[in-house]
């Protein structure tokens, strides 16, 4: 890959990393104002199950955040783009559409065979 390419990539991670902070952010905010506003235990069990869901969405988003970080590391590192499995370069449309992939199209198939298989 190169420069020109992976700093493409840097820019599209980084200002992805810049949204997915200041979605948790607003999540974190916007628990606090639910909590203040419904007092009232019948909404209680709605704000519960609303916070399970918000709770769950930023579990997602803590480990997207984690998986940019990592990508932006290979970049420093010099691997970026390169199959974890076999060594061989992903693909840029592949890379394009799921940045954070450590696996080359092949590679991942043959991983969802597998968990296919394995009946996960
Ligand atoms: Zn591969």
């Amino acid at each position: 890959m190169d420069k020109e390419t992976q700093e493409l990539f840097k820019d599209i991670l980084a200002k992805r990393l810049s949204e997915l902070f200041t979605e948790a952010e607003k999540t974190v905010a916007g628990m606090t104002d639910t909590e203040e506003t419904f007092p009232d235990p019948t909404d209680r069990a709605t704000l519960e199950s609303d916070r399970n869901f918000i709770l769950r969405i930023r579990d997602r988003e803590r480990k997207l955040i984690m998986k940019i970080r990592e990508a932006l590391q290979r970049m420093d590192d010099g691997t970026f783009g390169m199959c974890e499995a076999c060594g061989d370069e992903i693909g840029i449309d592949r890379l394009k559409a799921r940045p954070v992939t450590t696996l080359c199209i092949e590679c991942k198939r043959r991983q969802e065979e597998n968990e296919r298989a394995r009946g996960m």
